[in-house]
């Protein structure tokens, strides 16, 4: 079987928690992903003669739990 990369194109419409106040909101982009949804680190990759390469990967964005939208608990929740 052939391993086939997944381009990831798809965004929740909410993180999972519930309630949700970030997600009850559309107005405030997730600053890390840019309102993407998705992140692309960069891993390091220890290729066999030691030598530490990078490979790009693409995740679903941890900070707004894939929803794109601003999920910072630690700013004070805008009136
Ligand atoms: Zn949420
Ligand atoms: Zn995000």
């Amino acid at each position: 079987m052939r391993r086939q990369r997944v381009v990831p194109v798809t965004r929740r419409e909410r993180c999972g928690n519930e309630p949700c106040r970030w997600c009850d909101r559309n107005d405030v982009s997730c600053r890390f992903c840019a309102g993407s949804a998705w992140w692309r680190p960069e891993m390091p990759q220890p290729e066999p003669d030691g030598v530490i390469g990078w490979i790009r990967v693409d995740e679903p964005c941890r900070m707004c739990g894939g929803t794109g939208k601003e999920h910072d608990p630690l700013k004070p929740q805008p009136a």
